[in-house]
């Protein structure tokens, strides 16, 4: 008989909060400002992807590089495993407010970018506390991110992958948000205003989520 598989961390403990929202909505941006505030750990997929892709002896540096290229989703084995670390790692290390007797926050940025990563992060790792979605239009996005590309550095940062990018949010992350959307668990933000007024309405949402005051 098949055995069932229960996540590495209770959720009763371990608070996660997922992050989704198209490139450039500013999720990084709100997740910096959240972190100092809530003593909460932000771990970005992509972030943990380009650490990744620099390891040396890495199985998935050429993967990694043509998602990105691409602006298509990296394999769930990979991001799964690097998200599983990445909190193990961390809930070690950490102590103190909202980290004591094996508890631990983290915001998790940019995942789940497809349903059957949702599913399978809910059964193996963590099922989720909250689900905050930034929104504004391509238009804005496309202009923040090539901004952003002046500085980034990112070689996913130019028009071409933008697109690409662009197209994979529509098709496949909409419906992981329209998911949680008909189970009432999306704090929508608009993120079209300034980093102040956006903020606002985030830490006012992860305060009601960690009842505490808002910071
Ligand atoms: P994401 O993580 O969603 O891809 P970022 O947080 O990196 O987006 O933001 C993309 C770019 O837009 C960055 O250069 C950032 O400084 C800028 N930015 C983020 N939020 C805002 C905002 N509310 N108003 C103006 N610019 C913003
Ligand atoms: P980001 O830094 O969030 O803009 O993501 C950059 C790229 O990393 C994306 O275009 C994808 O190729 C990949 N990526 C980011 N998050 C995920 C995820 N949750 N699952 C799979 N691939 C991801």
């Amino acid at each position: 008989m098949p055995t069932a598989v229960s996540p590495v961390f209770d959720s009763t403990k371990v608070t996660v909060i997922y992050v989704l929202g198209g490139p450039g909505a500013g999720k990084g941006t709100q997740c910096s400002k959240l972190v100092e505030a809530y003593s909460l750990c932000h771990l970005s997929v992509g972030d943990l992807l380009r650490e990744e892709q620099n390891r040396d002896g890495t199985p998935y540096g050429e993967l990694i590089r043509t998602c990105f290229r691409e602006g298509t989703i990296v394999p769930m084995e990979v991001t799964l495993k690097l998200l599983q670390n990445a909190m193990s790692a961390e809930m070690k290390i950490r102590s103190g407010n909202g980290w004591t007797d094996g508890r631990g926050r983290f915001l998790i940025d940019g995942f789940p970018r497809t349903m059957d990563r949702a599913l399978k992060f809910d059964e193996e790792v963590c099922l989720p506390s909250m689900v905050i979605f930034f929104t504004t239009t391509e238009e804005v996005m496309l202009q923040r991110l090539l901004e952003r590309a002046k500085i980034s550095g990112r070689e996913d940062d130019n028009m071409e992958s933008i697109m690409k990018r662009f197209h994979t949010h529509g098709n496949q992350t909409m419906p992981v948000i329209q998911h949680y959307r008909s189970c009432g668990e999306v704090t929508e933000i608009d993120s079209t205003a300034s980093v102040e007024e956006v903020y606002r309405e985030a830490s006012a949402a992860v305060s009601k989520l960690l009842h505490t005051p808002v910071a």
